[in-house]
């Protein structure tokens, strides 16, 4: 017998349709003698809609947010959630299972003040525990827990899957499985590349990176958590039948396990291929080199919540003068160019220049720490190809090489096949 929480994101429950299927997963599990708790999230496109309303709504004047009190903008997303909770116990119980909805508030999740971009803080999960020992299935909604005011507050857009992992961490679950509309992550994406073959396992690090590099299938801060926590985190589909051989395999589901690397026996050099779209460039040219610039720089950039990713320094050939170029995020090109406008004396450079449009490709595997030569392997394939590089940073575990936008597909293409990824 294992305690196992499952996780069921919301294209798994769009519709009763939908709602029904999921309660067959948890009934093969249940049938199967373990203890059982579930997340959900909305109904697929619900929190979108509701979203919608809050933003449509007439704007207070000083509330804590320019826009509307954020406080009031959680009541009303977290009920997308309440409602799958509901529905998906309804749908058990009519299947002869004992379940339970739980809000966030009823556990408590205790989380922090930051309302609609919460962190979770504390999970007492002492009463699901017993429940879960009395054979009775809670039904968690997810993205939500209890603020220190007392009041509803969201963990941000994507938050069920952290509210999975943390309960996972929190009741001590053996698993978490991830349901979702893909099976499992890819060693790249299978919509560019139709040879991207679908990992067995993937280390927490790994994921972390590919989780940020643009690959949607995880809330970065859920992986963060799982790491932390060492939570075995499974993600596979709703979509196949859930009773199907194999779906109940306690070891070895299908799908993609997220674990420590020690798990991982035949560890490739490189995992994957990740990419972000919608980088711009900013350069600042003729600054002078003298200790402090960096920080009168990138100091109101962070202060401003501007995402700084690459960053690379020239200087010149007489050392007196150097310039600066970074990447953010391009919907935060002007923002950042104003903030530098703000700061142009204490910096002192001479003219700002940006560039939109770009794509980061990235080359990522824990492989790479004892290997030599994975970056210039890349190197030599996107050069055989034409493609241009404009920056490049590495870490231990991953090369990211900035583009321009239209070469972005034919990048991810050429590093999966040059690394070997592409299935045959
Ligand atoms: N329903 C929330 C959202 O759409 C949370 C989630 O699905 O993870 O962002
Ligand atoms: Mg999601």
């Amino acid at each position: 017998m294992a305690r196992i929480v499952m996780k069921f994101g919301g294209t798994s429950v769009a519709d009763l349709d939908r709602i029904k299927n999921v309660a067959r997963h948890v009934k093969r599990e249940v049938d199967a003698g373990h203890e059982v708790a579930v997340v959900v999230s909305a109904m697929s496109g619900k929190t979108n809609e509701l979203v919608g309303w809050v933003q449509g709504a007439p704007k207070v004047v000083g509330a804590n947010s320019p826009f509307y009190d954020a406080r009031e903008y959680d009541a009303v997303v977290a009920s997308g959630e309440q409602v799958t909770s509901g529905l998906l116990s309804i749908a058990l119980q009519a299947m002869d299972i004992n379940a339970r909805s739980w809000q966030g508030w009823q556990i408590p999740i205790r989380t922090d003040n930051a309302h609609g971009a919460a962190r979770i803080l504390e999970i007492d999960g002492a009463d699901i525990i017993k429940r879960m020992g009395e054979g009775q299935v809670a039904v968690i909604s997810g993205f939500q827990g209890l603020g220190p005011d007392n009041r509803i507050a969201t963990l941000g857009r994507g938050g069920s899957d952290t509210s999975a992992v943390a309960i996972a961490a929190a009741v001590k679950a053996d698993r978490c499985d991830i349901y979702t509309d893909v099976d499992g992550v890819y060693t790249t994406d299978p919509r560019i590349v139709p040879q991207a073959r679908r990992l067995k396992k993937i280390a927490f690090e790994e994921m972390l990176e590919m989780a940020s590099l643009g690959a949607k299938v995880l809330q970065v801060r859920s992986v963060e958590l799982a790491m932390v926590h060492k939570v075995r985190t499974f993600v596979r589909s709703s979509f196949e039948d859930p009773d199907a051989p194999g779906m109940g395999d306690l070891l070895n589901p299908p799908g993609t396990l997220i674990c420590d690397e020690d798990e991982i026996v035949e560890q490739e050099v490189v995992t994957g291929i990740a990419y972000a779209k919608d980088e711009a460039q900013i350069s600042l040219r003729r600054l002078a080199d003298r200790p402090g610039v960096s920080a009168a720089i990138f100091g109101p950039l962070a202060e401003s919540h501007i995402n700084v990713d690459m960053i690379v320094q020239n200087i010149s050939e007489d050392g007196s003068k150097t310039d600066m170029t970074f990447t953010v995020p391009s919907g935060d090109v002007e923002k950042a160019i104003k903030v530098l406008g703000e700061n142009k004396e204490k910096i002192g450079y001479d003219v700002v220049q940006n560039e939109s449009g770009l794509v980061k490709v990235s080359v990522i595997g824990i492989g790479m720490r004892s290997h030599a030569g994975v970056a210039a392997t890349a190197f030599k394939a996107l050069a055989e190809k034409g493609i241009n590089i404009k920056a490049i940073t590495t870490s231990e575990i991953k090369i990211s090489i900035l583009i321009d936008g239209p070469y972005a597909e034919l990048a991810v293409r050429t590093l999966h096949s040059c690394y070997g990824l592409d299935k045959n």
